[in-house]
């Protein structure tokens, strides 16, 4: 497969005058210039055709540009566009009624609604406070929840995160997210760490240093997302659902990377059997229309009037997207993210055995991860081992994203098909090839 001349032309002129007139912060991962979108396919503004395993940072859950996500959209935007959280809308109580039917809850659930991920773990964090009064929260190492300053607090996967950014909200107690494959704790082997990192929770941080009734929630991700897409042990969520029974800590999962359908069901807690209390939602949401929820039982969203508001969340735009959204998936795309997603997982253990730099596969549905390292025994991380492979993909036509150390993410649109991900592992594969060889010769050298 001969690489394109990426970044053309077009693509060279617009990356300039946005470094001119964007902010410096944004983490681009290389020189992608979109023009269009269809499906799992994109182009870039040379007119050069890729495959998006990427999906926007999992978002485009329908893929790009569905054409009934689009017509709901215009037939909206021909009514009105706006209105504001002051009034009311149709499409707004729809999706509320929607996301009450597919909240992992038995109880009634009820939404507050925002425009992003991290706005809605803002909302998460006010109402734990509100229901709790206790000011104090537990999250995890390798979690990523946002950049506000709230969210961030909580956000633990990268220092360059929080550095210049001190102090952050006060009042947050990281411990170990349960990573079979790094265990940061020691745990008797045979038994499930998740329970051991539990275990820990309860006899050392509640035990020793942070008093369990002044804890308000407990935050964590079903499934690291920018931490490195780790799936915890079977036992972990069960025994932190009990710990919080205990204690009468809300249990919030942010679903925000891992809902709407990505797993093969509609959130990613579900596969471990527990009920949280409150969830976070955003990215898959609505397609790409920018929209984020937070969902919490009917019982506890008891916070008074103007407590919490927004100008934009429940936009009418984004409420028929995800309304849209919702329904493509639950007619289609989530079977599809669980028959895919076992297909692409099964391939890619079987491409680990052809290859000494993936350490390990691991995910759910379409939120699936390869780790690459320097090592198999050591389980060195191979970080720019796995820059090269994403780059040398996207140059043969393939959009990857990172995430932990040396992972790459495989996040596609829950609409792909087995023919597009065949292609788009050929591609991963010989770019893996490649950076291999590469790093072999500069070993040896
Ligand atoms: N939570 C998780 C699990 C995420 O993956 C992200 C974004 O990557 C966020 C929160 C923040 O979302 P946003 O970037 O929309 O604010």
């Amino acid at each position: 497969m001969q690489p394109m001349n990426v970044p053309g032309p077009n693509a060279k002129d617009i990356i300039e005058c946005d470094s001119a007139v964007i902010s410096s912060s944004y983490p681009r991962a290389y020189p992608f210039v979109m023009a269009c979108g269809q499906g799992s396919e994109v182009w870039d503004v040379d007119n050069n055709r890729f495959l998006d395993f990427a999906a926007g940072i999992a978002v485009v859950a329908t893929g790009h540009s569905h054409p009934k996500v689009v017509r709901a959209i215009n037939d909206q935007a021909e009514k009105f566009i706006h209105i504001s959280c002051d009034f009311y809308h149709a499409p707004w109580v729809e999706l509320g009624e929607k996301l009450n039917e597919i909240a992992p809850f038995k109880e009634d659930a009820v939404t507050f609604m925002t425009n992003s991920g991290t706005e809605s773990v803002e909302a998460a964090i006010k109402l734990a406070r509100h229901v709790r009064g206790g000011s104090q929260f537990v999250g995890f190492l390798g979690g990523f929840h946002g950049r506000t300053l709230g969210s961030l607090s909580f956000t633990a996967s990268k220092p360059h995160y929080h550095r210049g950014f001190y102090p952050l909200m006060n009042g947050v107690v990281h411990v170990p997210f349960p990573d079979p494959y790094r265990p940061l704790l020691k745990f008797d082997i045979g038994k499930d760490y998740g329970e051991a990192v539990v275990h820990y929770i309860n006899k050392e941080i509640f035990g020793k240093l942070l008093p369990p009734d002044d804890v308000s929630a407990i935050l964590v991700e079903p499934i690291l997302g920018e931490g490195g897409y780790i799936v915890p042990t079977p036992g972990f969520f069960p025994a932190l659902r009990e710990l919080c029974d205990t204690y009468g800590i809300l249990l919030m999962v942010d679903e925000v990377q891992s809902g709407m359908g990505r797993t093969g069901k509609w959130w990613a807690i579900e596969h471990f059997g527990v009920e949280p209390d409150i969830i976070c939602a955003g990215k898959g949401i609505a397609s790409g229309v920018p929209l984020g929820a937070m969902v919490a039982r009917k019982s506890l969203m008891t916070w008074p009037t103007g407590s919490h508001g927004t100008t934009y969340g429940g936009n009418p735009i984004a409420s028929v997207a995800s309304l849209t959204t919702i329904d493509l998936i639950e007619t289609d795309y989530m079977e599809n993210a669980r028959e895919v997603g076992k297909y692409t997982l099964e391939a890619l253990t079987e491409m680990q055995s052809r290859h000494p730099s993936i350490g390990d596969v691991r995910g759910i549905g379409l939120m699936i991860g390869v780790e690459f390292v320097k090592n198999k025994e050591t389980k060195e991380p191979a970080k720019d081992l796995h820059n090269r492979i994403s780059y040398l993909a996207f140059e043969r036509g393939l959009l990857t994203l990172g995430c932990g150390d040396s992972v790459i993410r495989i996040a596609p649109p829950l609409s792909i098909s087995k023919r597009e991900i065949d292609e788009g592992l050929e591609i991963f594969e010989e770019a893996i090839t490649i950076a291999e060889s590469e790093a072999y010769l500069v070993i040896s050298t």
